[in-house]
């Protein structure tokens, strides 16, 4: 076996991994041909790759690297783990000091009496758990036929064959026999691209009552759940009008339905408080947790369970757990993780210093010709690529054409934000300071420049 390393130039490396790795969510012959971006350090905010760029990480890594890279004290706590109990499992009636601690501390954080934690490898995992706990409340409270979760088109909640099929992802639901049984979707509060003439308040109220029309439709007595993000990140940082979701706990309340906060990327100070069910007014049943809840450092998710699903669930055996359900040094790393947000005030910072600074910044790139809206909760934005500012319009050509085009403009700029359809969405590292936002703005204000005159040029600047 060669030795492969960061020395081999990129060329080679990116042959290797064309050859070899198959890319999640990755046409994968067309990236063989262009050759993917290899990173190889990170720092703070910064990404290095093998040419030596230096770009400012406006993503976060997938929405996860809540602290910032190179924290050694998170290498320091993993090696100091790993030498004194690499792994053990939790489900021969065994436990150990890691996941005690990580469960303990996940209670004191969650609101309300969400004081159980049944861990996960990640947050598509978690979620799959939660399918089959609410499902087996409801069956040992005597209801088993209440087994249909209701869900959003558009959301976001995981990968596996479960949690994809949470998910209202047209794309994902096409591949591979999804969604499964018992999965119910209904239409997503984004205002913007499907408000029409109403005004937000009214939109809010009219997508959140979809879900009673749904309740009603299928039996109340056949429904379990509704989950949602409190605000959709991959589907494009949506955020609901303010109406949207105390009428959503008003409908769950009056039908006796249980409320899933999937958290993977509101939690963890994303929002401006450890939890977005805080920042938006939710008073959640289960929250899923992961990314942030390691900073990306470790793979580890969980669900954040109340007390009455808890101790309903204890009254039987539940046959289901993944090897790695608090795994100690993924459990260690995320508890050194949750030590650091607190005691250097992360959220404050997000609260007071860098969202202030952010929105200022981000709501003015509304004036750039190729901008038609922005948001912003905490450190989740988005703003919509238009062609035509005054009417919310679409483009023309095929959703993510012009955003395509808008990311790459941003990659040559040394800058990552993503692109979800013609939306561009950032979600920084919380330790960014102002002075690297104003790097951030200034990169994308070039990168958007520069697109607009490509979009124009290639007369792709006309509305649907
Ligand atoms: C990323 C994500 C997930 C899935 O988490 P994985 O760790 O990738 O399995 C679930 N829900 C939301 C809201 C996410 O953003």
């Amino acid at each position: 076996m060669q030795q492969i390393s960061n020395h081999m130039p990129t060329a080679e490396l990116q042959a290797l991994d064309a050859a070899h790795h198959m890319h999640p969510f990755t046409q994968n012959d067309g990236l063989a041909k262009k050759g993917a971006r290899i990173i190889t350090r990170a720092n703070g905010v910064t990404l290095t790759d093998s040419e030596g760029h230096e770009i400012l990480d406006g993503m976060a890594g997938l929405w996860c690297v809540n602290i910032g890279y190179g924290r050694k004290e998170m290498a320091t706590v993993a090696a100091r783990q790993m030498n004194e109990l690499p792994f053990y499992n939790t489900f021969f009636q065994t436990s150990h000091v890691p996941a005690i601690a990580l469960a303990a501390r996940i209670a004191e954080l969650a609101p309300g009496d969400l004081n159980h934690v049944f861990f996960a490898g990640s947050g598509s995992e978690a979620n799959d758990t939660n399918i089959r706990m609410v499902r087996h409340y409801w069956a040992l409270k005597g209801q088993p036929e209440r087994k249909v979760i209701i869900s959003r088109k558009n959301a976001y909640h995981g990968s596996s064959m479960g949690s994809g099929s949470l998910g209202g992802m047209a794309g994902m639901h096409a591949q591979g026999g999804m969604p499964i049984p018992d999965i119910a979707h209904i239409d997503q509060p984004y205002w913007y691209m499907e408000g029409g003439e109403m005004t937000p308040e009214e939109f809010g109220l009219e997508r959140a009552r979809q879900l009673e029309a749904k309740i009603l439709e299928l039996g109340a007595e056949r429904v379990a759940a509704f989950i949602g993000e409190p605000i959709q990140g991959a589907g494009g940082v949506i955020v609901p009008p303010a109406t949207y979701w105390p009428e959503i706990q008003r409908i769950c309340d009056k039908y006796n339905i249980l409320l899933i906060a999937d958290e993977v990327i509101c939690g963890f100070g994303r929002t401006g408080n450890w939890f977005g069910s805080q920042t938006m007014g939710i008073k959640p049943h289960i929250m899923t947790i992961a990314k942030g809840l390691s900073s990306g450092y470790a793979p580890i998710g969980g669900s954040v369970v109340c007390d009455e699903i808890a101790h309903t669930i204890a009254q039987d055996e539940f046959n289901h757990g993944y090897t790695y359900s608090g795994h100690p040094v993924c459990a260690a790393v995320a508890l050194e993780n949750l030590r650091i947000i607190e005691e250097e005030g992360i959220i404050d910072h997000v609260r007071d210093v860098a969202h202030p600074y952010l929105a200022e910044r981000w709501h003015a790139l509304n004036d750039h010709p190729l901008v038609g809206d922005t948001a912003l909760v905490g450190l989740m934005g988005s703003l919509a690529l238009t062609p035509d500012k005054g009417k919310r319009a679409r483009f023309a050509s095929e959703a993510g054409t012009a955003g395509y085009i808008t990311r790459e403009r941003c990659f040559a700029n040394n800058l990552v934000m993503r692109h979800v359809g013609d939306r561009m969405i950032i979600s920084p590292p919380l330790v960014i300071t102002p002075a690297q936002i104003d790097t951030l703005i200034e990169r994308a204000t070039k990168a958007f420049d520069e697109a607009y005159t490509q979009i124009k040029a290639e007369g792709l600047l006309k509305a649907a």
